[in-house]
């Protein structure tokens, strides 16, 4: 992919540094990759508009330019698509795992707590230690949060302090809601004075690019979807200019095979495409070095805590 030297003027949105511009993402090539990944008809009225991924000379943060999030129209539609949220995610029983530790009760908000996934494994947990609340604008998710009697608010963060004033939590988590944020910096701050002295923020996100990105264009790891697009240096970086301690988690990777195979058949086929054993070895006879050029660049992936990086990460952030 070539580089070019970007507008100077745009700034890192976590550490103010430069900027390059990495690819332009049109419109009508998004909306044509969001037709291929669902292999759907996208919507007229989504009003996606042409965006830059640029990316921070700096802590290598990658972000959308400009920064104007997904429409209402936009979200509709996608979360209406087929295997949109998935039920469990690695992250909640490893923050389950990391709050066991705690001695006393825990008072936790899940910011973006969605129609209650989190909860439902807390509940399950039997944990009796937490004591939990929802954070979520979208009425039908609260409305299935209230159905199982978890106590959720319809809002943001800006009218949850309004109306909840001195109210402190020991625990904050933000479950892939941070990706979809033009400002983190701001919204981490925002938490932050949500938080008990001794609390903690844990988030969530994909690790970016992910293993499948490779040589294929995940449209849904992109703008309007996804706003910004995290790796272990930008995350560090945040940490930093907020004067926060960072530790950070991850499951373990896929194995560097599988990987190889995966990025190589998206590369040929696309996500609809085959997977089937016969597929994959007839196509491995017919291009080797580029199936080998897969093995290598997965190989050459960042490594995390000495170990090839995973797809999600969680970090967790202490004052
Ligand atoms: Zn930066």
């Amino acid at each position: 992919m070539k580089k070019r030297t970007h507008n100077k003027n745009i700034s890192c949105p976590i550490c103010s540094n430069t900027t390059i511009k990495v690819k332009k993402l049109d419109s009508p090539y998004i909306i044509d990759r969001l037709a291929l990944h669902f292999n759907t008809q996208v919507d007229k009225n989504l009003n996606i508009v042409d965006y830059e991924l640029l990316k921070c000379t700096e802590c290598s943060f990658e972000f959308s330019y400009p920064q104007i999030a997904g429409s209402g129209a936009f979200y509709n539609w996608i979360t209406s698509q087929t295997g949109y949220y998935p039920k469990i995610r690695w992250e909640f029983s490893k923050v389950l795992d990391l709050l066991a530790n705690e001695k006393k009760g825990v008072k936790l908000l899940d910011v973006g707590c969605g129609d209650g996934q989190f909860f439902d494994q807390i509940v399950k947990k039997k944990n009796t230690k937490i004591d939990f609340y929802g954070l979520d604008p979208t009425i039908g998710s609260i409305e299935m949060c209230i159905d199982k009697g978890y106590k959720v608010y319809c809002m943001d963060i800006k009218e949850f302090k309004i109306n909840n004033k001195n109210t402190l939590f020991d625990a904050v988590t933000l479950y892939h809601v941070l990706e979809h944020i033009a400002n983190p910096k701001e919204f981490i701050e925002e938490l932050l004075s949500l938080l008990n002295p001794n609390g903690s923020i844990y988030i969530s996100t994909p690790y970016s690019p992910m293993d499948f990105e490779l040589d294929w264009f995940d449209v849904l790891n992109h703008p309007p979807h996804h706003f910004g697009r995290w790796n272990l240096k930008s995350y560090k970086k945040l940490a930093e200019v907020l004067g926060l301690k960072i530790e950070v988690f991850m499951p373990l990777p896929g194995k560097l095979l599988v990987s190889a195979i995966q990025s190589f058949m998206f590369s040929i086929y696309g996500n609809l495409g085959k997977g089937e054993k016969k597929t994959i070895i007839k196509s491995i006879i017919k291009t080797p070095f580029k199936f080998l050029t897969h093995l290598w660049k997965q190989s050459q992936r960042d490594k995390i805590m000495g170990k090839r990086a995973a797809n999600v990460i969680l970090a967790k952030f202490t004052k």
